[in-house]
């Protein structure tokens, strides 16, 4: 088993749901347990246009390995209408694998910790609200690199995970609808 992170972003459609039905679809795979869920943030778009981002993170662990986790992220991202018309397009489910165990990871298709990480606040602040000890392999402490994405703008808009979720989590745990996603 090895312990990873996810963040998640959209802003096309019903953003808000898709990401809290994204993690619910994490969390009935067989191959992975959803640890733990971060608050939902409203994020300004980096580099892009459209409207404000919804993003969150996840904890979670799984037993595979980081290109089936991320071939995992694409079949959920394409099963909630993800397409990709031009670079930064605005996007109906975004999931980055932000860390995965303590590797470091440099391969064409695969980056790990994820190239913008540190440099982005709606997959830092996130991150760090689950794990606010979290060490990020090459650049130490996460929360110490809080400061440096200070300018974005980034506000909490749901505490973390409150009863229906936590509910849809724990169903999905106990087998509820196993496998019917992603
Ligand atoms: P995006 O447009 O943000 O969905 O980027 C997707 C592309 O980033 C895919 O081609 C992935 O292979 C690549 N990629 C590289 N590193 C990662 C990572 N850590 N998590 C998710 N996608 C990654």
């Amino acid at each position: 088993m090895t312990v990873a992170y996810l963040g998640l972003g959209a802003n096309l459609g019903d953003a808000r749901q898709t990401l809290k039905d994204a993690v619910v679809c994490l969390a009935q795979q067989h191959t992975i347990n959803v640890l733990a869920k971060s608050s939902l943030y409203r994020t300004a778009p980096i580099d892009a246009g459209g409207d404000d981002y919804f993003n969150c993170a996840v904890k979670l662990d799984t037993t595979l390995p980081a290109r089936h986790l991320l071939a995992l992220c694409q079949k959920i991202e394409h099963h909630f209408g993800r397409e990709r018309p031009f670079r930064n397009a605005p996007r109906t489910l975004d999931l980055d694998i932000l860390l995965y165990g303590d590797q470091s990871i440099d391969e064409a298709d695969l980056i790990v910790p994820h190239p913008r990480l540190i440099e982005r606040a709606f997959a830092l602040v996130p991150l760090v609200e689950i794990d606010a000890a979290l060490d990020i392999p090459g650049h130490g402490r996460a929360a110490a690199l809080l400061d440096g994405v200070s300018d974005q703008r980034i506000e909490k808009v749901q505490p973390p995970c409150q009863c229906p979720m936590l509910n849809a989590l724990n169903n999905a745990r106990a087998g509820v609808g196993k496998g019917r996603c992603g």
